[in-house]
């Protein structure tokens, strides 16, 4: 790796209009690990020079409990196609790359808590400028909480079998140890009730639960019909248990953001009686549907089903 030394940018008041000499060429965000242990949200730009100023707003709450603030880059003009780049990594929901006129390119930060960049350039060829804002609002969020994750099957008990030879018990495992590294990272204590290919009862599940004083759970799952040209994913949530409805909605939100994916509400959760906390059963694969099979082999969509999961259980844990 190329050692390059990152300088902090003192940032300006005033945008006015200049010659635009920088041109934007590409946007993308990344979570990353700060070095003191604290993780961060970077919006990185790649740029053909350093941009003349950039200008901050201040964080707006808006109506949905969301919040966003305005970058302003003066001397830049785009050269990738305006764009609004969805990221929905807990913190920042997206970025909204435009045209601001006079030489100006805008961005729109949406995100999930108020957080205030700072800019760091990276000189080179292309020009890298970074704006990177600390994650304290997940945090404070997950700190302290004990989240269930209950990886469905294990051992004997396969679950459904993909016509690739996909085992449900094997997608539910990878998607729970991908989500309790997303719980970790964010400051919470996840609780599986299985981290390899054990047979388990259901009873062995809740006394794990129980015994660990999990406050919510997420049970893992995958779908299977008998026609395989059918896509279906559900929802099952603990019955007459407000809180599980609510967690019901707000994976459902998640799933359709960040996989566009509608989880079908198919009933109430079997057998639920038992369950210590507000549990809700999600089946985000549809393995009998033969795509599904192959993109679930794909490391960045267990990813990604993790990462929607994350974010209903935060917004659950952030409307309390
Ligand atoms: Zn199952």
């Amino acid at each position: 790796m190329k050692s390059v030394t990152a300088r902090i940018h003192p940032e300006t008041s005033s945008a006015k209009s200049v010659t635009a000499h920088a041109k934007l060429l590409n946007t993308w965000a990344e979570m990353r690990e700060a070095g003191d242990g604290s993780w961060v949200t970077r919006i990185c730009l790649e740029l053909t020079a350093e941009p003349a100023r950039s200008q901050i707003s201040p964080v707006t709450r808006l109506p949905n409990g969301d919040y966003d603030l305005r970058i302003v880059l003066a001397g830049t003009s785009l050269v990738m196609a305006e764009d609004d780049i969805l990221v929905a990594d807990g913190l920042l929901r997206k970025v909204g790359v435009s045209d601001g006129g006079d030489g100006t390119v805008e961005l729109r930060v949406i995100l999930e808590h108020p957080a205030t960049p700072t800019r760091d350039d990276i000189p080179g060829l292309p020009h890298t400028t970074r704006f990177t804002f600390p994650r304290d609002g997940v945090r404070d969020v997950f700190r302290g909480k004990r989240i269930g994750i209950d990886p469905g099957h294990g051992g004997k008990d396969f679950g459904i079998r993909g016509p690739v030879n996909l085992l449900e018990k094997d997608t539910s495992l990878a998607v729970a140890l991908e989500l309790r590294d997303l719980l970790s990272t964010a400051g919470a204590t996840p609780i599986l009730t299985r981290d390899r290919d054990i047979p388990l009862s259901d009873a062995d599940r809740v006394s794990i639960l129980r015994e660990a004083g999990a406050e919510l759970c997420v049970q893992i799952h995958a779908c299977g019909v008998d026609d395989p040209l059918v896509q279906l994913y559900r929802i099952f949530e603990k019955p007459e248990c407000a809180a599980s409805a609510i967690l019901g909605r707000k994976l459902t939100e998640a799933f359709f953001e960040r996989m566009g994916m509608r989880l079908m509400d198919s009933g109430p959760l079997e057998p639920s009686e038992s369950m210590p906390c507000p549990t809700v059963r999600v089946e985000p694969l549809c393995l009998t549907y033969f795509s599904d099979e192959a993109n679930f082999r794909a490391p960045l969509f267990r990813k990604r089903t993790a990462q929607a999961i994350f974010n209903g259980i935060h917004r659950f844990l952030r409307q309390r």
